[in-house]
């Protein structure tokens, strides 16, 4: 059994990943500076005798004893990445080395949290893990992106420079129970529109993809990228299910019974318009792919939104 280390393990994937953590007789340090991560979200962890929280930035150092570090502290969502992008910057870079620099010290093994938006706004398509990406490095969006690439070749260079044992996975986008309700991110947001039967909100056309991979599925393929051997990565995690904006709007105003309307909002810069992870090297090297549908993924993210929004009333 293994001591894992998590850091923004208060958020919405980190405590996904705790919880599994300590379901499969692991040791869980929960790690988070509660930027945008909730006490809520590992309330009915505290107590558990394997499991110990901590607060704390990433951008100060810290030393910690664990065999496993998942280093998954950084907003995810564009709203709260931009809120103060010179911070998204610092957690993503000056994170990594610190994160980096206690596996070196403590020779755990790190895994990293990198994203598809490492690919940009894509000019291949499906991404596979070989694509080296259209980013713009002066957009809104480039304090996350380039954060998030230059911590991919700070991971490789402690690998080469130091044999330090390392992984890297790009999750493309994710969902489920425990996103926020003002999160900004587009499940979320169609969903809580459609349960108060608000307008729903499209930015641009809606003609733009993206593929969504319920929460569950993730946490599985990170732990067994974690499990892996001789096998660093970066390996593409997510669901090749695609969508347009629309058809997803469409999809869930549906399935809650929804009498909100579609309205247009401006499309925001430097958006991708269309991503779908090739999972190619996942199923061989890993022998993962996502098993829940995205209606049913949807369907336990619906009823998760009607009793948060009823709690939060
Ligand atoms: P989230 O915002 O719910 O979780 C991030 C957590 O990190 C929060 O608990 C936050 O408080 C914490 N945090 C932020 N800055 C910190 C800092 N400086 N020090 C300590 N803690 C800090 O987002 P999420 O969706 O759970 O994403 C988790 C990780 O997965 C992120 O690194 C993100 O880039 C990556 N990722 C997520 C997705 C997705 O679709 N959800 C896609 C690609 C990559
Ligand atoms: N989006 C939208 N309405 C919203 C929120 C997002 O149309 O209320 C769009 C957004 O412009 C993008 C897609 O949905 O094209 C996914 O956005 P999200 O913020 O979830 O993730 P990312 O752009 O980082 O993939």
């Amino acid at each position: 059994m293994k001591t894992a280390l998590v850091t923004g393990g208060a958020g919405f994937i980190g405590s996904h990943l705790c919880e599994k953590l300590l379901e499969k007789g692991h040791s869980a340090i929960c790690l988070d500076n509660f930027f945008t991560g909730r006490k809520k979200n590992i309330d009915h962890l505290i107590g558990h005798p394997h499991f110990e929280w901590i607060r704390h930035d990433i951008v100060e150092p810290i030393l910690l004893e664990a065999d496993w570090i998942f280093n998954f502290a950084c907003p995810a969502s564009p709203v709260h990445y931009q809120y103060n992008p010179i911070k998204t910057a610092k957690t993503s870079v000056m994170g990594a080395l610190n994160m980096l620099g206690l596996a070196k010290r403590i020779r755990a093994r790190i895994l990293q949290a990198s994203t598809s938006e490492v690919y940009g706004d894509p000019e291949i398509h499906p991404q596979s893990e070989n694509y080296w990406g259209n980013v713009n490095p002066i957009g809104t969006r480039s304090c996350y992106d380039e954060g998030k690439r230059i911590a991919e070749t700070l991971f490789m260079d402690y690998h080469r420079s130091h044999k330090l044992d390392i992984k890297l996975i790009r999750i493309f986008n994710t969902y489920g129970p425990r996103m926020l309700e003002n999160d900004g991110r587009v499940v979320s947001n169609f969903i809580v529109q459609a349960l108060r039967n608000e307008p729903i909100t499209i930015y641009g056309d809606g003609t733009q993809t993206r593929s969504f991979c319920y929460v569950d599925d993730l946490v599985d393929g990170i732990l067994k990228m974690m499990e892996s051997q001789n096998f660093t990565g970066p390996v593409n995690l997510g669901n090749p299910e695609e969508y347009n904006m629309l058809e997803l709007a469409k999809m869930i105003v549906e399935m809650t019974s929804s009498r909100s309307k579609i309205v247009y909002k401006p499309l925001p810069s430097d958006d991708p318009k269309k991503r779908r992870p090739d999972i190619t090297l996942a199923k061989e090297k890993l022998g993962w792919e996502p098993e829940v549908p995205v209606k049913e993924g949807l369907q336990k993210t619906i009823l998760y939104f009607e009793k948060e929004i009823k709690e939060n009333a």
